[in-house]
């Protein structure tokens, strides 16, 4: 599969409630959902054609399981007469556990979504109560259970680690549990406090404590050791699948460089040198929709350097690393002549490694990744 082809990401700007982590654009006004999806059908409609053919949807929030299943086909039956889908497309959905039922999940199913994540984020009841989460372990495991009699075979957990307090016992406990359910991929975040979120604010005023640098590190390094133990692929910093065919082919995109187009409010695009973003607010989303314009409130040109910046930070976030030649012809930039002395260093102290023409982060590397790319 080609991996230049486009992706087509769908943001769904509603939430019943906000966690008290969460940074993306979202809002609880649920009352504005069959406005907003007016608006979006009428972007799909403005945009189609500018892009030839995507391999893959995501259909990411927000929460798109609050919508119901007939909606959420409708979307993909708009998609699908704008644009054309490859005939074995990645259809990715986000839910939320306390959405999900056997009738919603065999319904979206029909309708060709073949991929759902599930937001468990903890297998503690504690940690979930602190996150502000509105679901509970018990919902998490029937809403997987649900998944697979709807016929689901490719399903996804997300889950926090770094919350103040926890110790990587209890962190590992909800990796066991997470096993439990064989999920074909997992994605461990660590918890970050944006400053504008509840937990920011607590943050700020000394009411919580963050792990540490060293303690950070032991939280990545166990979380690896633990699920390639298991059998999983650790294939992006945060991203492990069971196989290599249950890697995301759709943020694959965002690592590479690829195309991507993003719909409905703050959903960004980027097309060769290009990036652009919608409003980041519903009201001006649809304002600018039914005056017959995008939604775009900025477009950003990206020059070589800054291009070629980002794709050594995106590169040494996963573990096939980035292929050297490709990058020479794509940014006009031999890394291996140019940062000799650099590499051969950071080599030397197993942080990197260079085979068959790649250059690859070694799991050390992973852990510092942010770092590394600063070579
Ligand atoms: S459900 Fe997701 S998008 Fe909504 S508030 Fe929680 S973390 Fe944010």
């Amino acid at each position: 599969m080609d991996s230049r082809t486009p992706g087509l990401y769908i943001h769904i700007p509603f939430c019943l409630s906000k966690c008290h982590y969460c940074d993306f654009y979202s809002s609880t006004s649920i009352s504005a959902i069959p406005d907003f999806l007016g608006a979006l059908f009428k972007e799909i409609k403005m945009v189609g054609g500018r892009f030839n053919s995507f391999d893959t949807v995501y259909i990411g929030g927000g929460t798109p399981s609050l919508l119901s299943p007939r909606e959420l086909e409708n979307i993909l039956a708009s998609v699908r007469e704008n644009f054309h889908l490859i005939s074995d497309p990645e259809i990715t959905i986000e839910t939320n556990p306390a959405d999900l039922n056997r009738s919603f999940l065999g319904s979206i199913r029909g309708s060709g979504i073949n991929r759902i994540n599930v937001g468990v984020q903890s297998f503690d009841e504690n940690v979930l109560g602190f996150l502000g989460r509105r679901h509970s372990v018990k919902q998490a495991f029937s809403a997987v259970e649900a998944s697979r009699k709807a016929g689901f075979d490719k399903v996804g957990l997300d889950l926090i680690y770094g919350v103040p307090d926890q110790d990587i016992d209890s962190w590992l406990n909800t990796l066991r549990q997470a096993l439990v359910l064989s999920p074909e991929h997992i994605s461990c975040y660590q918890l970050t406090l944006e400053p504008k979120t509840p937990l920011g604010r607590r943050y700020r005023a000394g009411e919580l404590t963050v792990p540490g640098e060293k303690l950070q590190y032991q939280f990545f390094m166990k979380t690896s050791e633990f699920l390639e133990d298991a059998g999983y692929i650790h294939y992006e910093v945060s991203n492990f699948a069971r196989k290599e065919e249950h890697a995301s082919r759709h943020n694959q995109k965002y690592w590479d460089h690829s195309p991507f187009l993003g719909l409905g409010p703050s959903a960004h695009s980027f097309l060769w040198n290009r990036r652009w973003w919608n409003y980041r607010s519903i009201d001006r989303y649809l304002a600018s929709i039914n005056a017959g314009k995008l939604p775009v409130e900025e477009t950003e040109t990206l020059s070589m350097e800054q291009l070629r910046l980002e794709a050594l930070y995106l590169g040494l976030r996963t573990k096939k690393g980035i292929f050297l030649r490709g990058f020479k012809n794509r940014y006009h930039y031999d890394l291996l002549t140019e940062k000799k002395k650099i590499l051969g260093r950071l080599e030397e102290e197993g942080f990197i490694s260079v085979e068959d023409g790649c250059l690859h982060p070694t799991k050390t590397g992973l852990a510092i990744a942010d770092s590394l790319s600063l070579i």
